[in-house]
C-alpha cells in the first residue's frame, strides 16, 4: 500500500488480527470442522509482518505448505512458477481493498489447465487451501489468502486464442488483461461490452469470477450476459467444459451462470468463450456539469424513465474530480460544479445517436445543467473517461485510509440512494464521497477518514456500514452491484440473504468442495 504510513500500517494490521481470530471463531461456531487456532508465528523480517495477522493463520484442518509440499510444486510447474520468500510473495498478499493482506505460504504461477489440476489433486490430498488469483485488482478481498495456503496465480495463462469471426465469439485464457481482449476484438470491428474501470488492469479470469460489471452495463449488460463457455478446473482437481460457442444452450443446470460470480470458491476458470457484438459505428460522450448535487441524481432517474439507454450514465461529485485533478496536476472541466454526469451514447447511425443526443440534452438542462462538454473524437473521450477511472486512486491519494461500498439499486431508486448516503454522511460527521453507474443503480461508496482519529474511524465505518446497506435494501437493492461479497462483505451476507438462501449457497459450495480448500474465508459467514 504505498500510501500509507507505518504507523497506520500498523494500527490497521491490528484490526485484521481481530478480524482473522473472529473468523476463525465463527467457522468453529457453525461447526464446519475448522478448528480455531491461531498459529502465532512472528513474521517480522518476512518484509510484512506489520500488516497481516491473517498472515499467520492457519488451522489444524489444513496442512502447511511444507518442503515436500513446495517440492511437488516444483514438479508440477517448474522451479522458476513457484515462489516462496516473503518479500517475492508480498506483491500477492493483498489486492485492492485497503489494509486487507494474508500471507501465501506459496505462490504458484500455472501455465495450463492440467497444472491447475494437478495442483488441485495435491491441495485436495493433502487439505491445503487454494486462493485462485487474476491480477489482484478486487475490491473486497477474494483473492487475498486470508488463510494462508497456496495463491493459484492465473496470470501466465494470458492468451487470446481465436477470434472467430463466423460465430462471433473470442476464446481466451483466464490471465488476458480485459483491455486486450477489448483492443484485439474492435481491431475485427467486434465489441465485447463490458469495461470495468479497472479495464487495463485486471483479468478476464478475475472478472468472470467476480461477475464484473462496468460503466456499459446500462445498455449492454455485465462480464454474465456474455459467457457461453467456460473450461474450469472442479476442486477435485477435474477439468469440465461447460458450454461452448453457442447463442443457446439449456441442457441441463445453467453451470457456466453459477461460477460467473462466484468468486472462486467453487472451480478454477482456466478457460472462456465470450460472445462479441458488432462494434457501433457511432460513439458520443458527453459531460455534464451540474450546480446541485440532487439535480444531477435526479436527472439519471429521468434520463431511464424517457426510455433512452446510453451506453453510459456515469455519476462524479465534486470532491471527486477535485481529487482527480490533484493527482493529474491538470484541470478537468466544470470543476466547480457540485456534480458531473459522465454520459455515453452509441449507436450504428449519426442519426440515431443525435436523435438521443438532443432529448440527454434537453433532460439536462431542464434539471438545471448549464452547459456540457461533446467529445467525438477517441483522444478526446478517453480524456474525459480517464479523470473518471483515476477517482479510485485519486481518493486513496487524498486519504490513503477508506472503505469503499458498491451497494446497488433499481435504477429509478438511484437519487434517493445518492441524497439518503449524504444524510447519512452528515449524520455521522464524515467525508463519503460517492461516484460510479449511476445508470444502473450502482454507486461506489467511498467513506474517507481523512484526519478523523484512528478510535473514531472504527467505530464510524462499520455503523455508517451497515446504514448503507440498509438503505439501499429498503429502495430494494442489494449490498454488491460488482465487486463482490470476498472477505470484506461476508459478515453482512445475512442483511441481504435469508437462512435458507445462504444454507442453500453453502450447500452447493459444499457439492463442489467438500472438504473447504477453494477460497475459504470468502462469502460466507
Ligand atoms: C481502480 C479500480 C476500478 C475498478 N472498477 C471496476 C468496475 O468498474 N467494475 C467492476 O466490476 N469492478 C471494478 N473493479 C474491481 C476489480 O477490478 C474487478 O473485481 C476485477 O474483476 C478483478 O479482476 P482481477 O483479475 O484483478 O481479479 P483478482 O482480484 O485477482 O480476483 C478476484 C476474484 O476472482 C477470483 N479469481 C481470479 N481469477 C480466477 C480464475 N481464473 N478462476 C476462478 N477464480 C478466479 C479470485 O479468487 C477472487 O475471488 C475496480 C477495481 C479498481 C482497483
Amino acid at each position: 500500500m504505498p500510501f500509507l504510513a507505518d504507523s497506520d500500517r500498523k494500527r490497521l494490521a491490528r484490526d485484521i488480527v481481530l478480524n482473522a481470530v473472529e473468523w476463525r471463531r465463527s467457522e468453529n461456531h457453525s461447526g464446519s470442522g475448522f478448528l480455531g487456532m491461531l498459529a502465532a508465528e512472528n513474521h517480522s523480517g518476512s518484509g510484512f509482518a506489520d500488516c497481516q495477522g491473517t498472515a499467520s493463520v492457519n488451522t489444524l484442518n489444513y496442512r502447511a505448505v511444507d518442503d515436500a509440499i513446495i517440492a511437488e510444486l516444483r514438479t508440477i510447474v517448474g522451479d522458476s512458477r513457484v515462489l516462496v520468500d516473503g518479500d517475492v510473495v508480498e506483491p500477492y498478499s493483498h489486492d485492492e481493498v485497503v489494509g486487507l493482506r494474508g500471507r501465501p505460504e506459496a505462490v504458484v504461477r500455472a501455465a495450463s489447465a492440467e497444472q491447475v489440476s494437478s495442483i488441485l489433486k495435491l491441495a485436495q490430498r493433502a487439505r491445503i487451501p487454494v486462493t485462485p488469483r487474476g491480477a489482484g485488482y478486487g475490491l473486497s478481498g477474494g483473492a487475498v489468502p486470508v488463510v494462508g495456503g497456496i495463491v493459484l496465480s492465473l496470470e501466465k495463462m494470458n492468451r487470446i486464442l481465436e477470434i472467430d469471426k463466423a460465430n462471433l465469439m473470442v476464446t481466451v485464457e483466464p490471465g488476458v488483461i480485459t483491455g486486450d481482449i477489448h483492443r484485439a476484438v474492435e481491431a475485427e470491428g467486434l465489441f465485447y461490452p463490458p469495461d470495468p474501470a479497472s479495464l487495463d488492469s485486471c483479468t478476464i479470469g478475475g472478472n468472470v469470477a467476480e461477475g464484473a460489471g462496468g460503466p456499459r452495463a446500462v445498455k449492454y449488460g455485465v462480464t454474465k450476459d456474455y459467457v457461453c463457455g467456460l473450461e474450469a478446473v472442479l476442486p477435485s482437481g477435474e477439468i469440465i467444459q461447460a458450454g461452448g460457442k453457442l447463442v443457446k444452450n439449456v441442457t441441463g443446470y445453467n453451470l457456466i451462470q453459477l461460477l460467473v460470480g462466484s468468486e472462486g470458491t467453487l472451480a478454477i476458470v482456466t478457460k472462456i468463450i465470450l460472445r462479441l457484438i458488432p462494434l457501433p459505428k457511432v460513439q458520443v460522450d458527453v459531460l455534464v456539469p451540474f450546480g446541485k448535487f440532487q439535480d444531477a441524481a435526479d436527472t439519471v432517474s429521468d434520463i431511464i424513465a424517457h426510455r433512452i439507454l446510453p451506453t453510459a450514465i456515469e455519476f462524479m461529485e465534486r470532491d471527486s474530480i477535485l481529487a482527480v485533478e490533484r493527482l493529474l496536476r491538470r484541470d478537468v472541466p466544470f470543476h466547480d460544479a457540485e456534480a458531473h454526469l459522465l454520459i455515453q451514447l452509441d449507436g450504428n447511425t449519426q442519426e440515431a445517436v443525435d436523435a438521443d443526443y438532443e432529448v440527454v440534452s434537453e433532460l439536462c438542462l431542464a434539471h438545471g445543467a448549464e452547459d456540457g462538454l461533446v467529445a467525438r473524437d477517441r483522444p478526446m473521450r478517453e480524456r474525459l473517461w480517464e479523470a473518471r477511472r483515476k477517482i479510485i486512486e485519486s481518493l486513496r491519494h487524498e486519504s490513503p485510509i477508506s472503505h469503499m461500498e458498491d451497494v446497488v439499486v433499481p435504477r429509478a431508486g438511484i437519487a434517493v440512494l445518492l441524497g439518503g448516503i449524504k444524510a447519512i454522511a452528515h449524520q455521522h460527521a464524515v467525508r463519503i464521497v460517492s461516484f460510479g453507474h449511476a445508470g444502473d443503480g450502482n454507486v461506489h461508496v467511498n467513506v474517507l477518514k481523512d484526519d478523523l482519529s484512528f478510535d473514531r474511524w472504527a467505530e464510524v465505518v462499520p455503523l455508517v456500514q451497515v446504514e448503507i446497506y440498509r438503505l439501499a435494501l429498503s429502495l430494494g437493492g442489494t449490498l454488491t452491484g460488482e465487486h463482490g461479497i470476498g472477505a470484506t462483505r461476508r459478515r453482512y451476507l445475512s442483511m441481504a440473504l435469508d437462512e435458507a438462501q445462504i444454507t442453500l449457497q453453502r450447500g452447493i459450495r459444499d457439492v463442489f468442495d467438500p472438504n473447504r480448500i477453494l477460497n475459504p474465508g470468502k462469502i460466507f459467514p
